[in-house]
């Protein structure tokens, strides 16, 4: 809710947007809040007041609107032309058991889509958006919806901003403004109050909500939320998410269009041949053609299909892993490279300075966690440092402290924490253990960090003196100084010996972060980059250990086996990046290329440097995209993990674009295909497992339904070819199909992992989930099961039998055969009862569930009149499983011998070198 500016907060009256006018100091007044933040009751009660700052959800097309669409679908057609035929004939039962069916199966349709929704809703909600504020004078990050006018709200570059907020401070500030401007270029952002009336686009000190903040850092209080924000105003909706359609769903919808069409022409076929030749009577015939369409087509397969996959998607939210777009679920299966950022998600985040390097004095810091307890000693003479006559130590620590957006807090447990990036942290722990306060400092201006330039630099007021200092990596500042700081005073700079200490403290896997200052006038301009050019004196370098996570070092070993290949993309040394690599199991911690070696390649050169080299340092977020694409170029299927702001456009570029949840600002997070709300490289080899376990399962299930259509359908085709009984009716398919394999399905849709399937290779994108070996098994299995039946059939009509009981015989036998044949489908090439088949529980349910069916269909008379089937004898339940056994065990032979002709599917090879 928006406030006027001349009124108090509780005013409801007269929405005017002139905030643009007032000084920011005047606007903290009129909003009756302060530069440190609403109380938590003050906030509690405008948020009663207010309302929350959400935006009503997207109107969605009405429920009867999207339950009558779920019509207009081939199986639709199909029943309601049998439902048709079987009425004109007169079968009405039949007719009546068709219309229920086609409308059960749209509401199911129906019913499915809107809980996949709902449960892609929840979990896209898990990612719902933070904000920073302060309220009673501390940071904090709240839900974006619990913004209330006169909040404080900090942004840094890649968020969102979630309110209209008029700006209390702004350092570099830029802002994409192009949802509500349309204007592509950002707009830059400063406090200075404007005068006059001015459009949204031209007001510079006002950040919009839905913008993003491209570049520097900023404060602002909170002047409307949701519906009275601009972007509420003009009610645009964002990030509608549209349902996708995986790879394999699409190859799945080709195949069965080509099936229907193959069909449609064997039943114009067999129609010509059975009137003309055999002289059927039309109404049999036409109930023959409609059960062979009915049979050929996959009813239940669709609808399984979906299910897997989005119970694959909640299984992966449920460990960390959220996937963004469907699509990805099949994607992460077939990646064969990742690209990872190394701060964070190979290592801890976790960052402690151990040692000072200055120009003529090393120090060495003990303590290892945030707590400012640790002591800084000389390196050789183990001496103590002091403040006061360690004046380079002194300098240096002082440009740690005040460089530093970061702040260290002790809870009232006594814990100690940091707020801010865990560099600045350990910065700030490193004064902290020296005693360096500075509280009278007052920063005048900043360029917060960015790893694009790899350095941050403010502008302070220290009593009368002014100076700017600046902290960034080692080798950026080598080129801004021109003098260094020793305790005698300031001398030229000596390059050679700064660039040997900090490879030598590099090759410890430590972080290297150096420090400059200068003086600077008191009248000075905003802080410039151009400033940082002249005149600045090198103070030293700090070396930090960031540990690596241990359980990436399993993740790392667990994706080479996988035939996927690890990278390190990385901002710091190289030398720093390879000790890393080193002890995580990522290249051979002699080798590593840098971003300005990549410059100034060809893209050829790069192509193959992508692919040679393991460990990527000293790279801006530009060369993350250059690298993605060279490794596609080169045919690989590339993951690629960012977290800040410029790195969206290489995670939208790459095949699997990896966001992080902790530390992934929103815009990256909204170019990803799934976050990882751990920021843990572990996490993202567990996607990799789960994905190819989906991949693995819906190809079991695919394989494990269509053999059975085949078998229908060919049985039909026999039938009518032979002039026999036509052995199943219409409805009697549909039983099959929509009951009895859907049932089953489930069982293998919760089928564990298979035990190699982290040894396998990626698999191949562009292979169809039905390759030749699986055509040749539905094709094998198929024309199985029908010639059992058929045999059987034959078997039992010249005796007698009348054609309820033949039917009924051939339906349990059928549905033995899909049972025995769903146990062969658990593994697809090992022998099927194993020990795991205990495992899956969800087996031995729906084993259960079918029994139930079939006694129901069997023995309850209701069903035997609606179904057309009789009680069947004891007997023949032994002759159906005895069928069914054979069945199972041909299959298992067959398994066997292809396992023995194809060549052994070896462990995927190590990883190593060039694949190309
Ligand atoms: P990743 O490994 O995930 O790419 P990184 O931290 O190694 O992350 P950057 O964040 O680009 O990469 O940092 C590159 C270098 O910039 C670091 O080695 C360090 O020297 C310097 N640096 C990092 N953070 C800061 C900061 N907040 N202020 C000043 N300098 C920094």
């Amino acid at each position: 809710m928006a406030i006027t500016p001349s009124s108090p907060p509780d005013s409801h009256a007269n929405l005017s947007p002139a905030w643009y006018q007032y000084r920011a100091d005047e606007t903290l007044a009129r909003l009756h809040s302060r530069e440190t933040g609403l109380t938590a009751l003050e906030a509690e009660d405008r948020l009663a007041r207010y309302g929350r700052n959400s935006l009503p959800a997207a109107p969605r097309k009405p429920a009867w609107l999207r339950f009558l669409l779920h019509f207009n679908d081939v199986l639709i057609y199909i029943l309601l032309a049998a439902a048709v035929v079987t009425g004109v004939m007169g079968h009405w039962v039949d007719t009546a058991v068709i219309l229920a069916v086609a409308v059960i199966n749209t509401l199911i349709g129906y019913l499915q889509e809107s809980s996949a929704e709902r449960s892609l809703q929840g979990i896209r909600a898990m990612l719902s958006s933070r904000a920073r504020v302060m309220r009673q004078g501390r940071v904090q990050a709240i839900e974006a919806d619990e913004l209330v006018p006169g909040d404080i709200v900090q942004l840094r570059p890649g968020d969102k901003v979630p309110a209209d907020l008029r700006l209390i401070a702004a350092h570099n500030l830029r802002a994409d403004e192009a949802i509500l401007t349309g204007e592509s270029i950002t707009a830059e952002k400063t406090c200075t109050p404007i005068q006059g009336e001015r459009g949204i686009g031209d007001r510079s000190n006002m950040l919009f909500s839905g913008t993003m903040v491209s570049a520097g850092s900023a404060a602002g209080v909170v002047v409307a939320t949701g519906q009275a924000t601009e972007l509420g105003r003009i009610n645009q909706m964002m990030g509608e998410a549209k349902a996708q359609r995986t790879p394999l769903l699409q190859q799945m919808d080709r195949l069965g269009k080509g099936i229907l069409g193959l069909i449609l022409l064997m039943m114009a076929f067999l129609f010509l041949f059975a009137f003309i030749l055999r002289d059927m009577p039309l109404g049999e015939l036409l109930l023959a053609l409609i059960s062979l369409a009915m049979a050929s087509v996959p009813e239940g397969l669709p609808a399984i299909i979906s299910i897997i996959l989005s119970l694959g998607v909640q299984a992966m939210a449920r460990n960390h892993a959220i996937i963004r777009k469907l699509p990805t679920v099949e994607t992460l299966g077939a990646m064969t490279v990742v690209c990872s950022d190394k701060t964070g998600t190979l290592t801890r985040n976790e960052m402690t300075v151990n040692a000072v390097i200055l120009a003529d004095s090393q120090w060495r810091v003990s303590g290892d966690s945030y707590a400012p307890q640790g002591e800084i000693v000389h390196e050789t003479s183990g001496r103590p440092a002091s403040l006061t006559q360690d004046t380079a130590l002194s300098a240096f620590l002082t440009a740690a402290h005040l460089c530093n957006d970061s702040q260290l807090a002790q809870d009232p447990a006594g814990d100690w924490s940091i707020t801010g990036g865990p560099t600045e942290g350990a910065m700030k722990v490193l004064a902290a253990k020296a005693g360096v306060t500075h509280a009278t400092a007052r920063l005048v201006d900043k360029i917060p960090f960015d790893s694009a330039y790899k350095y941050m630099a403010t502008h302070h007021q220290l009593g009368d003196e002014h100076r700017i200092f600046l902290t960034g990596a080692p080798d950026v500042l080598f080129s801004l100084c021109e003098c260094q700081l020793t305790d005698a005073g300031v001398v030229p700079f000596e390059r050679e010996f700064w660039a040997r200490e900090m490879a030598r403290y590099a090759r410890q896997g430590l972080r290297m972060l150096a420090a400059a200052s200068k003086p600077a006038t008191p009248d000075a301009a905003p802080l410039d980059h151009a400033d940082l050019h002249q005149g600045m004196v090198f103070l030293g370098i700090a070396g930090m250990m960031d540990p690596p996570r241990p359980e990436a070092v399993d993740a790392i070993a667990t994706c080479r086996q996988a035939g996927i290949r690890v990278k390190m993309i990385t901002g710091d040394h190289p030398e720093t990046a390879m000790a890393i690599g080193a002890m995580l199991g990522i290249g051979d911690g002699t080798t590593a290329i840098t971003g300005a070696e990549l410059e100034t390649m060809s893209d050829e050169a790069l192509a193959g440097a992508a692919q040679r080299y393991d460990i990527f340092a000293r790279t801006s977020p530009a060369h993350k995209l250059r690298l993605v694409r060279a490794l596609q170029q080169r045919g690989e299927v590339v993951g690629m993990t960012g977290d800040g702001v410029n790195d969206a456009p290489a995670l939208k570029q790459a095949d699997v674009g990896i966001a992080m949840g902790i530390k992934g600002t929103e815009v990256t997070q909204e170019a990803a295909d799934m976050v990882l709300t751990d920021d843990n490289f572990a996490t993202l080899a567990q996607a990799v497992k789960a994905g190819r376990r989906v991949y693995d399962n819906l190809r079991k299930t695919i394989l494990f339904i269509m053999p059975t259509n085949l078998a229908q359908g060919l049985l039909i085709v026999i039938a009518i070819l032979a002039g026999a009984l036509i052995p199943l009716t219409p409805i009697q398919i549909l039983w099959m199909n929509m009951a009895t394999s859907v049932t089953l399905s489930f069982g293998l849709a919760f089928e564990p992992a298979e035990p190699d399937l982290m040894q396998r290779r990626p698999r191949d994108p562009r292979r169809h989930v039905i390759d030749l070996h699986g055509i040749w098994r539905i094709g094998f299995v198929g024309t199985l099961i029908a010639c059992a039946a058929f045999l059987l059939e034959a078997w039992l009509q010249p005796r007698g039998y009348a054609p309820e009981f033949i039917r009924t015989v051939l339906l349990q036998m059928l549905v033995t055969a899909q049972w025995a044949y769903m146990l062969n489908c658990r593994t697809l090439q090992g022998f099927a009862l194993n020990r795991k088949v205990f495992a899956n529980r969800a087996l031995w349910v729906v084993s259960g569930i079918l029994l139930l069916l079939q006694l129901a269909i069997l023995y309850l008379p209701f069903m035997n009149t609606l179904f057309g089937t009789v009680p069947l004898p004891p007997t023949w339940w032994g002759v159906t499983l005895l069928a069914g056994v054979g069945i199972f065990l041909i299959v298992e032979l067959e398994k066997w011998l292809l396992g023995r002709i194809k060549k052994p599917v070896s462990p995927a090879a190590e990883p190593t070198g060039d694949r190309s």
